[in-house]
């Protein structure tokens, strides 16, 4: 049986799921919480390098602030999107602002900016923000 690393939303832990059938029910084996949970999450750096070190599926990372209005505009559509990926994409945000580290880190001169990472290496990413479908048909080239 093949199985993938899928880190846990909430306490981070890394949990196996099969990879090859479908899989309807995903409980975290540490916090017992679902691992299907969609909702974007707010990562600091050490939330960040577990998720995108440790998960197998793609990590969409948003790097926001508080005051940039596209990013908030934005917010409805990448949690909307966030649904259609239970168990085959992770997203997640990351305040640029309180986490000056990360978005000196990949270079971020521009917010929003939304990056893909597969296994910890950035795949892609785009400045300004996305419509939803568009969005989604971004994420789904990079599954
Ligand atoms: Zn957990």
């Amino acid at each position: 049986m093949s199985t993938k690393n899928i880190v846990c939303p909430h306490c981070g832990s890394t949990n196996r799921i099969p990879a090859d059938r479908p899989v309807t029910k995903a409980v975290c084996g540490k916090c017992k919480k679902s691992l299907m949970d969609t909702a974007p999450i707010e990562l600091n750096t050490s939330k960040f390098n577990k998720q995108v070190s440790g998960n197998d599926i793609p990590v969409v990372v948003d790097f926001f602030a508080d005051w940039c209005g596209p990013c908030k505009m934005m917010a409805p559509a990448f949690a909307a999107a966030a649904k259609k990926f239970s168990l085959t994409a992770r997203f997640a945000k990351v305040n640029s602002e309180k986490e000056q580290g990360l978005a000196a880190r990949y270079n971020i001169r521009s917010i929003p900016t939304i990056i893909i990472f597969k296994r910890g290496r950035e795949v892609d990413r785009v400045s300004g923000a996305l419509p939803q479908g568009q969005l989604e048909q971004w994420v789904k080239t990079h599954l």
